[in-house]
């Protein structure tokens, strides 16, 4: 991040490198606290009122003490992108269970907002597709994008020795995400399938479920197991950053010939589609 980066802090803007939280934040002693990520480009946020609506549910959800409405929030964030002056880059809200005295109940919620420059997939893996090693994780309180990336961070020099991109998590029977992005295959039928439980309901996913919709493909959303895998014929994850982003191997196998898809290929450009559509209202 620019050194010269502002962000936000409960009800202030100020430079990112001048803005400090108490040491006794339950976020910073227990991991306990949520956050949400989306990009902007032209000053405008992307998905804007998914995003505030996913990260309002995970508020109500744990029952935080947040002590901003929506609306202020939605302010917050657009005056925070006004006062950087950069047209594009990525948002995060960031909600920490707050100060404790005991360590361990939380009490009024910090928040913040912290702007970075524009987030891109390495270009390695934007053109040739990721490549994935399967890892057996379920998530805590999955449909609540928590800050506590324990596992998918643990496993970074594991991913490395793998050859791998990125983790796909399973929980010994089922398939459900990657350590930040949603995770989709496509079978023999042409069918798009997706785990529907026990995941982060992405915002992209959402997205990209509807333009295949669109694009007359059918869709399930559904438990999907571990050997699914085998006869998949393209796979794909989704995320704010990445859109539509092929998966061409999974564990050192190639899925179907190791190239990106057709079928993923025409998702990712619908999907960019609807993303310039929405810019321009
Ligand atoms: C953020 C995230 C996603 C993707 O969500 P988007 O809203 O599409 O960016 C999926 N899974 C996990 C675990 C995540 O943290």
């Amino acid at each position: 991040m620019k050194n010269s980066m502002k962000c936000y802090l409960n009800g202030s803007i100020l430079p990112a490198s001048e803005a400090n939280l108490q040491l006794n934040d339950l976020a910073l002693l227990r991991g306990y606290g949520i956050f949400d990520y989306f990009v902007f480009q032209r000053f405008q946020p992307r998905f804007l009122t998914d995003y505030i609506d996913r990260f309002f549910g995970a508020i109500d959800y744990l029952g935080l003490d947040c002590p901003y409405s929506r609306d202020e929030v939605r302010q917050a964030i657009h005056q925070l992108i006004a006062a950087n002056e950069v047209p594009d880059g990525g948002i995060r809200l960031v909600l920490t269970g707050g100060y404790s005295n005991n360590g361990f109940a939380p009490t009024t919620c910090n928040f913040f907002i912290l702007q970075s420059p524009f987030p891109k997939v390495p270009d390695h893996i934007q053109n040739n597709g990721g490549r994935v090693a399967l890892y057996q994780h379920q998530r805590e309180i999955p449909n609540v994008k928590s800050i506590n990336y324990m596992t998918g961070i643990y496993l970074l020099p594991w991913l490395k020795e793998q050859g791998a991109d990125y983790p796909l998590y399973h929980d010994g029977t089922y398939l459900r995400e990657s350590d930040r992005s949603n995770f989709c295959l496509i079978d023999k039928e042409g069918t798009v399938i997706t785990p529907k439980d026990k995941v982060l309901m992405g915002i992209t996913r959402k997205k990209v479920l509807e333009v295949a919709r669109d694009l007359g493909m059918l869709v399930e959303e559904r438990e999907v197991l571990v050997g699914e895998l085998d006869t998949a014929v393209e796979v794909f994850f989704t995320s704010s950053i990445k859109g539509a982003l092929p998966i061409v191997s999974i564990d050192g196998k190639a899925v179907g010939n190791g190239k990106p898809g057709p079928k993923t290929q025409a998702l990712s450009e619908a999907y960019t589609a609807l993303i310039s559509a929405e810019q321009v209202q």
